[in-house]
């Protein structure tokens, strides 16, 4: 974008029937450096109320499971395989496999995720045994006055952002998700001390967050098109095309670390998240991959959190993209 981009609140002013759509947000910048104590950041020092255990993650974790496959088996698989190469040379199709052919290689895979083919084995992603808690770590600690667009409860000044640093297929209440587990903490900077916590029993590396300082920016955001009556995008669109830009990501749906503003759906269109009481949740976070924090969520996409706009006790939704 050039210094003569439109912003979003100037397309509201040419669209006025985009006004309800526009909602406040906190970009957060990450940047490697050892966070003030008391500063909002990412990762870092963790403080917590001192008469209060830090919490653990109960949530089914999951375990990798390698399996030999037999010499049998290897020989039939690689006689398919020698199958596959003739037929290719006789000028058939080289991904095809006969009915008997795909019923022996299912049989093999035995439903795991993947078949190694150097070391002959197989990878399936299994419940851990036995199932066992695991302590959670410091994500994002963010200020009221960093953030203030956010729907702070009565009293409270920090939020902390934890989450426990493995994969979790089965989270109450999340549908088609697979990811960190993620608990957010209103809570009164008066209430808090520095703590250590434990370091988590299990995790995975690239859920580990590098310390970053922020530099946080208010902007206002507008929602994906898939949010949009048909009518209002094709209106966002043709002024965004005027200036030579794309309505998605140049006008809405803004990039990187965001607390507030509205999150993109450009991998799975719109999945719209709904409490358990019902409401339409509305979203709090985008943890992003890459960049200073060197996270990697998703396929190195985007992780969403939502919250209840009815109460702030209700449990998260989570949404990859
Ligand atoms: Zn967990
Ligand atoms: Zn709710």
């Amino acid at each position: 974008m050039t210094d003569s981009s439109p912003t979003p609140a100037e397309l509201v002013a040419a669209v006025p029937g985009l006004a309800p759509y526009l909602r406040p947000a906190t970009l957060l910048h990450p940047y490697a450096a050892t966070p003030e104590p008391t500063a909002s950041r990412i990762g870092g020092p963790a403080l917590w109320p001192a008469d209060e255990p830090w919490p653990h993650c109960t949530a089914g974790h999951l375990d990798d499971d390698y399996q030999d496959v037999s010499a049998a088996d290897r020989a039939i698989w690689e006689g398919i395989d020698r199958a596959l190469h003739e037929r290719a040379r006789a000028g058939g199709d080289p991904h095809v496999l006969t009915p008997e052919e795909a019923a022996e290689r299912r049989r093999i895979m035995d439903g795991a995720g993947s078949l190694d083919l150097i070391n002959w084995r197989l990878h399936r992603k299994v419940a851990e045994r036995p199932a066992a808690g695991t302590a959670v770590v410091p994500l994002a600690h963010i200020r009221a006055e960093d953030a203030p667009h956010l729907p702070w409860p009565e009293g409270t000044d920090r939020l902390q952002v934890l989450w426990c640093p493995n994969d979790h297929d089965d989270l109450p209440g999340q549908r088609y998700y697979y990811g960190p587990n993620v608990e957010l903490h209103w809570q009164r900077a008066a209430d808090l001390s520095a703590v250590t916590p434990p370091a988590p029993r299990r995790s995975d590396e690239y859920y580990l967050p590098t310390p970053c300082a922020l530099h946080p920016e208010q902007i206002l955001d507008l929602p994906d098109q898939d949010e949009l009556p048909g009518e209002l995008h094709d209106a966002a669109e043709e002024f965004a095309q005027r200036h030579g830009l794309e309505y998605h990501r140049a006008l809405s749906c803004a990039e990187g670390w965001k607390l507030g503003g509205w999150p993109s759906w450009h991998s799975t269109d719109l999945v719209p998240i709904d409490c358990g009481c019902g409401a339409r949740m509305v979203h709090l976070l985008t943890v992003d991959s890459g960049g200073d924090p060197d996270v990697s969520v998703g396929r190195f996409g985007e992780l969403h959190v939502f919250v209840c706009p009815v109460d702030l006790a209700h449990p998260v939704g989570l949404d990859l993209q």
